[in-house]
């Protein structure tokens, strides 16, 4: 769960990164960075927090040059140590930088390999260090002095056929140009945008449409699955398809919880796709629920508030904001271990009681993932005089892990794990709880682009589409992402903050 951004531009480019990633806030508030680099000097500056922290007057006016990239982190893979903040660099061939969003499945292996046959060492537990190594490892091996879209497209190539994953990347090749690229099914998003300027065109690759309409850029296209892009210093496009088997199968979680309602996504309008959802969940409430004596309607803010609306107009029941969302706190997964998650869904969200007394209550939320926020909600719900509280989910039962950059805790966590329906509903203590079917869901997403006729949805049904995911690999990020481990881990974040050279503080 990351943002990417990478201009090539015609004059400074600072600002317009520093937009970009704050249009891309959402999707990682943990670290944020930008690299640009000035003739043949590169600037950066990253740090733990969000972009408006990170980022302060003195250190914009370093980040000078006319090309540049950014990133705004969730940690997926590795510590959430500010060591770890992305952009990264390294020094040969020519200086790369990259920004990264998505997880590496084969991670390890590569780290392996890269060290056995290469003497490349990663300093870090990210496996955005060992991508960029990769690159530059397969860059390196066309010896070229100045960089052509034939040397970049070859190494995209051969970089598709060593990583697998879901992967959006962007990459600034110092004194040359940027490359960006995505993997083979187009899991994680990524998109091209351009703006003119007097002195010619300008180039913005990102992961979402918003950082290009928050930039004064207009939308071009979605980047390719597979696809390569390379726009050299002065302002070139090359593009190139450099998987062998490209297939689109974008992840549909994107579209549940992750993007902003206002992105459009390979085409599809993140807003349209939720409505969608909430009018296939409210037939399905119709059809199959019609017992329920449902009074009123209410979202769990904000992702699910298009949803439920649409819901109450299905079902023809009033729709009421009943909770008020404290928008100066940060999202509860944020907070590392269990017991800090649960005090913070009543830090976040407040009931009016007046729309819950004596009612029956419909909650919607996008999906559950713990089942934490849910059940405490539902205790709010009743606290607040509600007699009976129902419980839609947009998204079915989360039953599996994401491997390929969306976080989730290990599969022990998730509330579906192994559980049916009413075993989650006694969890939760709802008096009702009805689950979008997966069927509905990619429906509601596909008919916004019925061109799509795959989505990434192992997150429900176990399917991993890179066919490289076996239990032994699950039981191993089982190990890595359950509470422990993640304490563990920043407990080691002092001795790999002093390892590290941090950039212009
Ligand atoms: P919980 O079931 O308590 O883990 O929280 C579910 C809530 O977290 C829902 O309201 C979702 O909007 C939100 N959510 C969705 N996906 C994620 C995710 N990958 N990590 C954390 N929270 C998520």
């Amino acid at each position: 769960m990351c943002g990417v951004v990478g201009i090539v531009g015609k004059g400074p480019v600072n600002q317009a990164l520093y937009d970009g990633l704050t249009m891309l806030q959402h999707r990682g508030q943990d670290a944020a960075g930008i690299m640009t680099v000035d003739g043949q000097t590169l600037r950066l500056r990253k740090a733990n927090g969000l972009v408006r922290d990170v980022f302060h007057t003195r250190h914009m006016h370093r980040l000078t040059g006319d090309i540049g990239i950014g990133h705004v982190r969730y940690p997926t893979a590795g510590s959430s140590s500010s060591a770890e903040a992305q952009p990264f660099y390294v020094n040969s061939p020519f200086g790369i930088a990259m920004a990264h969003n998505g997880n590496l499945t084969n991670a390890g292996e590569l780290q392996q390999q890269l060290f056995e046959q290469a003497r490349r060492h990663i300093n870090t537990t990210s496996d955005s260090e060992i991508l960029l190594n990769v690159f530059a490892h397969e860059l390196y091996q066309q010896k070229c002095w100045s960089l052509t879209a034939e040397d970049v497209f070859a190494t995209i190539s051969r970089v598709h056929r060593q990583i697998k994953g879901g992967y959006a990347v962007v990459a600034m090749v110092i004194g040359q140009g940027l490359v960006a690229f995505r993997d083979p099914h187009g899991i994680r998003p990524l998109v091209l945008g351009e703006r003119d300027s007097e002195l010619g065109k300008e180039y913005i690759v990102a992961s979402e449409s918003v950082a290009i309409d928050g930039t004064g850029f207009r939308y071009v296209r979605d980047v390719e699955p597979g696809e390569a892009l390379y726009i050299t210093n002065d302002g070139q496009l090359f593009s190139r398809q450099c998987a062998d088997n490209p297939k689109h199968v974008p992840c549909i979680f994107e579209y549940v919880y992750f993007a902003r309602p206002d992105s459009f996504i390979d085409k599809i309008s993140v807003y349209a796709s939720r409505v969608n959802m909430g009018r296939k969940l409210g037939e399905k409430l119709k059809r199959e629920y019609a017992d329920l004596d449902i009074d009123v309607v209410i979202p769990i803010p904000e992702t699910s508030c298009d949803i439920a609306l649409e819901i109450a107009s299905v079902l023809d029941k009033p729709y009421r904001q009943g909770f008020v969302k404290n928008r100066y706190i940060g999202r509860t997964f944020i907070m590392p271990g269990q017991t800090l998650r649960r005090k913070s869904v009543r830090r976040k969200l407040n009931a009016i009681s007046a729309e819950f007394a004596g009612k029956n209550v419909l909650l919607v939320d996008d999906s559950i993932v713990r089942g934490t926020t849910s059940e405490q909600i539902i205790e709010m719900a009743r606290e607040a005089g509600a007699k009976k509280v129902y419980f839609a989910s947009a998204a079915p039962e989360i039953r599996f892990p994401n491997v390929y950059g969306i976080d989730m805790p290990s599969a022990k966590e998730l509330i579906g794990h192994g559980r049916e329906v009413d075993e989650i509903n006694e969890l939760i203590k709802a008096d009702g709880l009805i689950y979008q079917d997966l069927s509905d869901l990619i429906a509601a997403v596909q008919q916004e682009n019925p061109a799509i006729e795959q989505f990434e949805t192992s997150v429900f049904n176990g399917e991993y589409i890179t066919g490289d995911i076996d239990t032994d690999y699950l039981d191993r990020l089982d190990a890595s992402r359950n509470d422990l481990a993640k304490s563990a881990a920043a407990g080691s974040e002092d001795a790999n903050l002093e390892l590290h050279n941090e950039a212009d503080d």
